[in-house]
């Protein structure tokens, strides 16, 4: 059975891509940082496994990739965001920011790719932000963050390229998620106005776009970004 790894699997998105991963036959590994009781739940209805996969803990990694052993597709997307003003943010938030949305999936890829290289296949999808692709006002260090994945993504799509794995990335728009709880109905009301097909993505979206990606119908595509944004950003 083809094994698929989902940091961040616990949460608003990553619920949605270890249900379809599962659906489209993979043994998933819902990786969870802190909602231990939300992954087991998942992987449970899944018939997967919940994983403790801290990305900023290289230990988490590296126990998680040797209980994982080859994967077919690694899913990067555990991610945190602050809304703060650049010069307010303290170095710690940013740090933090860097350490779990950049660098955790660098180091997660670096863990799980040597078995992929190996094996010549594999798949590694990142999952970035619209806000990578254009930059988003008090949220400089999330945007930063993303747009390194969209760089880190098309680099290691030509570095691996070579062993027959792909490597791409999905850019989300405005998800509904615990992520953005922190708008009121006003906020949404008018970040809603912005978006040309005049809804909300759920996290199914994002998970179909996944889906897509890792499958024989992608497979030569490598290095893209793909956009699920409504049109906000095109
Ligand atoms: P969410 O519901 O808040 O989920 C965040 C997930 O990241 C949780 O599973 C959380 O795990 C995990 N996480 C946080 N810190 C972690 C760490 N140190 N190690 C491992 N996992 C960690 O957010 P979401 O909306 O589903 O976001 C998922 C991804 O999509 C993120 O990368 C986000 O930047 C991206 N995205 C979201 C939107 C949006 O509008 N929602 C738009 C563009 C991109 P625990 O709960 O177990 O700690």
């Amino acid at each position: 059975m083809r094994k698929a790894v989902v940091t961040g699997g616990s949460g608003g998105i990553g619920e949605a891509i270890c249900r379809r991963l599962a659906e489209d036959g993979y043994y998933v590994y819902a990786g969870f940082s802190s909602s231990k009781e939300k992954a087991e739940k998942i992987a449970a209805e899944t018939g997967g496994e919940a994983v403790k996969l801290d990305v900023s803990s290289s230990e988490d990694i590296l126990s998680a990739s040797e209980k994982v052993g080859t994967a077919d597709l690694l899913v990067n997307n555990a991610g945190i965001s602050e809304i703060e003003l650049f010069t307010g943010i303290s170095k710690e938030k940013s740090r933090a920011i860097m350490e779990i949305n950049l660098v955790g999936a660098m180091n997660c890829a670096r863990a799980f790719l040597p078995a992929m290289i190996r094996r010549k296949s594999g798949c590694v999808i990142n999952i970035s932000s619209m806000w990578g692709q254009v930059g988003a006002s008090c949220e400089v260090d999330y945007s930063a963050s993303k747009a390194g994945l969209i760089g880190f993504t098309k680099a290691l799509a030509k570095e691996v390229a070579p062993s027959g794995i792909r490597v791409n990335c999905v850019a989300p728009g405005f998800i509904m998620t615990e992520m953005n709880s922190r708008f009121s109905a006003e906020e949404l009301e008018l970040i809603r106005e912005e978006i040309p097909l005049g809804i909300f993505g759920e996290p199914r979206h994002v998970a179909d776009a996944v889906s897509f990606l890792a499958s024989g119908r992608a497979e030569y595509i490598t290095g893209q970004i793909l956009a699920v944004n409504g049109g906000m950003v095109v």
